[in-house]
């Protein structure tokens, strides 16, 4: 096989995912054969699905594109600040209603992202393969901190988290996809992801506790798994938690 090198040049984020001496200046790569950039950035370390924009030798391509051997490749993230619409963006249009799937460490985030009313679908019984097909299948974003699994080519949309906690997870991928308009707190179930609907005080009377019941006026019932929620001490929590997230970063 033909050996040659490509020059490349990763911008913004996107030079997280690169060993600390290779950010944000060129990188002169040896390639076999033809590979294509998609396969060529993969390599090096970067997610496609973190990728919004690839030149080579200054000229916007798709992921498909191969390399010879001597272009020169620039590789940027998703743009909100510089407006890109002359030239190839790599993903699908934005999804209007976010909806997710969280891998099987993310289990808290998954809770946090249903409180906020955000359709997330999340299993320890989902294999990764699985995972990778609903982001397909269903349009959902896929979250996860395993850089791997957002290589694989069936992930249309993927975020990867950087930290490790899940409150911070949550304010991450709020700025990160600019969520604080679709918030609809309370609306889904935190255990089942389905949706809330409101219930008359008289059919709880059994289904709580009664001093719950006694102190309590509203209450909410899952449609799926029936479990039901009112306005405790959990409630209050988790407003909280709400407002923090919604206030912008600090
Ligand atoms: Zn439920």
């Amino acid at each position: 096989m033909r050996k040659s090198t490509c020059e490349f040049r990763f911008y913004e984020e996107l030079n997280d995912y690169l060993p600390s001496g290779q950010r944000k200046r060129s990188i002169t790569r040896e390639i076999t054969g033809t590979p294509s950039v998609k396969d060529a950035i993969e390599a090096l370390g970067v997610p496609h699905t973190e990728i919004d924009l690839i030149l080579v030798d200054g000229r916007s391509v798709r992921f498909d594109c191969r390399l010879e051997g001597g272009e020169r490749v620039a590789v940027y993230p998703e743009f909100e600040r510089f407006d890109i619409t002359p030239l190839h963006r790599l993903r699908p249009e934005p999804l209007r209603e976010p909806r997710f799937v969280a891998d099987v460490h993310l289990g808290t985030l998954a809770r946090f992202l249903r409180l906020l009313g955000f359709d997330t679908r999340y299993g320890n019984d989902l294999s990764d393969e699985e995972l990778a097909h609903l982001t397909a299948r269903q349009r959902r974003i896929l979250l996860t901190r395993d850089v791997g699994l957002l290589k694989r080519k069936v992930v249309v949309r993927g975020q990867w988290l950087r930290s490790r906690d899940p409150e911070q997870q949550l304010g991450e991928l709020v700025e990160a996809l600019d969520l604080r308009r679709a918030f609809r707190p309370f609306t889904r179930c935190m255990t089942c992801n389905g949706v809330l609907g409101v219930i008359a005080r008289a059919e709880v009377s059994g289904l709580v506790p009664p001093r719950v019941y006694r102190r309590f006026r509203a209450f909410k019932q899952c449609r799926e798994c029936a479990r039901v929620y009112w306005r405790g001490t959990h409630y209050l929590r988790l407003q909280r938690l709400v407002k923090q997230v919604r206030s912008p970063i600090r």
